[in-house]
């Protein structure tokens, strides 16, 4: 039996989306694709609470986030990088290799942007860039962005956020908050396999694009709009991915925003519940914990990625271990997109069977029992 995956991202693609890209392909330059593109672009929009034009890039998230800064950070340029984990530190990378003028906030792994200590930063220094993750994967948080656009539209710096493990699975709405741009990717609660990011930008952006004096060729963003004009793509692009994500988007739509996002704070709640019954201790408070992944610590007689290793191998379940410095402290199950209940439970249950071959002490089922009370109330 295949590898079941609860890691964040790749996710588990729905058969639908699956079938849809093992159709005879069709040509990039020809009415259908426009058709395609068009109907991508007026989908998305509706997930990302826009109404910006949105170019689909064919790479993966980073390659989004690395287009948004290229496209924007000139060398010089102030830009401030608000850091809760691993991908903000890649946006602040990314920052400094185009040569911007970077001025780092560290927040700590496992806490979430402080706004009242940005804000004191934009008060001090005006600042081109602030670049924001939402769902910060590596530490399980999310980032209040609303709350960052007041303050960004306030002090006139343009807002730049990773969306890349949110989009989909959580609410956005990019244009009534104040992002500037925003960067998803197709793997994770879009429910299609890696290679796409998508980056929707504002007006305010695209002018400030048409500025910026930094080298850019394949992830030149005005040329993707300039071709996106006519539903069409620079270079060739992953067609079998595009049909992909136009069925995902398909089937999230036809099944309600609303009840998807709820659909994964419910099975948040019930993996916390359950590993709360464990005796393990969560990441993150529930204030700010992520809907679509969830951060354990490791007991501390096991070693995270061995206990890992054994489910995956024994039982077929991948969870996600912990990167950085939480590389070996904790595991992470994800829940992202094409996932239900009986999925979750599941996981708990190969959970439970490796934490009881690794002699931790515990009531065998109790995990499982709670998880199942959450659903069993609110599912
Ligand atoms: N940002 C976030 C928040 C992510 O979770 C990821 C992927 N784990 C990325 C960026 C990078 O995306 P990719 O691996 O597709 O380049």
């Amino acid at each position: 039996k295949e590898t079941r995956l609860f890691i964040p991202g790749p996710t588990p693609v729905p058969p639908a989306v699956a079938e849809a890209m093992a159709r005879p392909l069709i040509g990039h330059r020809t009415e259908d694709f426009a058709q395609l593109y068009a109907r991508l672009e007026e989908r998305l929009r509706v997930v990302l609470g826009t109404k910006s034009d949105i170019v689909i890039l064919t790479s993966s998230g980073t390659g989004g986030m690395e287009a948004a800064v290229a496209n924007l950070v000139s060398p010089g340029d102030p830009v401030l990088a608000l850091v809760t984990g691993k991908f903000g530190e890649r946006f602040a990378e990314l920052a400094k290799v185009y040569g911007g003028d970077v001025e780092v906030m560290e927040f700590g792994w496992g806490n979430t942007i402080d706004l009242e200590a940005v804000e004191g930063k934009l008060k001090a220094r005006r600042f081109k860039v602030v670049l924001a993750t939402h769902n910060e994967t590596s530490t399980t948080v999310v980032n209040d962005i609303r709350g960052l656009g007041e303050l960004t539209r306030r002090y006139g710096a343009l807002l730049v956020v990773d969306a890349v493990s949110s989009a989909g699975g959580m609410e956005i709405r990019m244009d009534e908050w104040g992002v500037d741009v925003l960067v998803t990717a197709s793997q994770k609660a879009l429910m299609v396999p890696p290679g796409l990011a998508i980056v929707a930008a504002s007006e305010t952006a695209w002018k400030a694009m048409e500025e910026s004096k930094s080298p850019r060729y394949y992830l030149d963003l005005l040329a993707a709009r300039k071709s996106k004009q006519k539903y069409n793509t620079p270079y060739t692009p992953a067609v079998s991915l595009f049909v992909g994500l136009d069925r995902a988007l398909e089937l999230i739509l036809a099944e309600g925003l609303e009840k998807v996002y709820r659909k994964h704070r419910l099975l948040a709640r019930a993996v916390r519940a359950a590993v709360r019954a464990l005796g393990l201790e969560l990441m993150v408070p529930d204030e700010y914990a992520s809907p679509v992944v969830t951060g354990v610590w490791a007991p501390e007689s096991i070693e995270a990625d061995r206990l890992r290793k054994e489910i995956a191998s024994r039982y077929g379940v991948l969870l996600a271990g912990g990167q950085g410095p939480l590389k070996g402290r904790i595991f992470r199950i994800a829940h992202m997109g094409y996932v239900d209940a009986v999925d979750i439970l599941g996981a708990l249950g190969a959970l439970e069977l490796g934490l009881y071959r690794f002699g931790f002490k515990f009531k065998l089922g109790e995990g499982l029992a709670q998880a199942q009370a959450v659903l069993a109330k609110e599912g």
